[in-house]
């Protein structure tokens, strides 16, 4: 049996910020302070994360030390990206914000009373603290992301396969959810590249992983397996909806026009599922979705078995 140990690790982030003097207390405790003083401290502050939520969260919640707030929106298009604090206001003020011609998202401020001139002068003055770590987090964000996506296809790779696989047993173990994975591959792709060049087949692996995507509701779920297969993990779906979902991707990758040199080419795919059985590994599940698609292949290509 493991005996209980003390730990000693330190927060920097909570530690680094409580020495600032923000520490967890609401806001309303707070004594307000000087326009130049909020400035001064937001700019350390803001500089202790490269999360956008928490960066953000912190600049709503000191902000109102001088300019009381009902809500801060942010949305950054290119990265996917939108967060809400606090309720909706009649009033509004937005902001677009750019650093050196890089567009770094909108920001709107919401209130029931009205801004004076004074409170807009104060917003636009403390956005200017919130200028580099914005940058600085959509950065890392997007550094971070495409560590984890294919270019060619913008679908998970494998690592990012790798950890969402074992993450969804997880999750399924733990709330008794069924789970399942359609494993799809595209038939005799060789040709098209012979046929018509690398080049062209690149496209077509473009248009088939959009016209997979196109059927999901959670896009997220798409990985690019190999290199013309995908894997589709299905959470909370059992053997017969995985059975539907997985004919629905076969007709939908078949009514898709595909152009290759400027010629319309037929393209289908087979598939083959598996749903996860209780104990099972990742490499099992992996294994029998595999197998249901090699049978696949075999009787004929345009189809999707299921493993046995
Ligand atoms: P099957 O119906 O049995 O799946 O036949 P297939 O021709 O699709 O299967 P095979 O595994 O023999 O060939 C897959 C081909 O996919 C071989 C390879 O040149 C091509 N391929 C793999 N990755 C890429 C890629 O990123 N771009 C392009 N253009 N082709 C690729
Ligand atoms: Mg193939
Ligand atoms: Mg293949």
């Amino acid at each position: 049996m493991k005996t209980p140990t003390q730990t000693n690790a330190i927060d920097f982030d909570s530690a680094k910020l409580q020495r600032l003097g923000f520490g967890q207390q609401s806001p309303l405790l707070q004594r307000p302070v000087s326009l130049a003083q909020l400035r001064q401290q937001l700019s350390l502050q803001l500089q202790t994360s490269l999360e956008p939520q928490r960066i953000l969260g912190l600049f709503f919640r000191e902000t109102q030390r001088l300019v009381p707030l009902d809500a801060l929106v942010y949305q950054h298009k290119p990265s996917d990206l939108r967060l809400e604090f606090g309720q909706r206001g009649h009033h509004s003020i937005s902001y677009s914000l750019s650093h050196e011609g890089e567009t770094m998202g909108e920001l709107v401020f919401r209130r029931n009373q009205r801004f004076s001139d004074q409170e807009q002068g104060h917003l636009e003055s403390l956005l200017s603290a919130l200028l580099y770590p914005m940058r600085n987090a959509l950065l890392y964000r997007a550094a971070t992301r495409s560590a984890l996506r294919d270019p060619l296809t913008d679908t998970g790779n494998r690592i990012a396969m790798d950890q969402t696989l074992q993450r969804e047993i997880e999750m399924a173990r733990r709330h008794l959810h069924p789970l399942s994975l359609l494993m799809l591959d595209i038939d005799h792709f060789k040709r098209i590249n012979d046929s018509h060049g690398h080049s062209a087949g690149d496209e077509v692996l473009k248009a088939v992983a959009a016209a997979i995507k196109a059927q999901l509701r959670n896009v997220d779920m798409v990985f690019r397996f190999g290199g013309e297969e995908f894997l589709i993990l299905l959470s909370n779906t059992g053997r017969d909806a995985a059975a539907m979902v997985g004919e629905r991707l076969r007709q939908a990758a078949q009514a898709k026009d595909y152009w290759a040199d400027g010629t319309l080419i037929e393209l289908t795919v087979s598939l083959g599922c598996s749903t996860l059985l209780p104990g099972e590994s990742a490499e099992s599940l992996l294994r029998r979705a595999d197998s249901a698609l090699y049978v696949a292949k075999r009787e004929g290509r345009n189809r999707l078995a299921m493993a046995g």
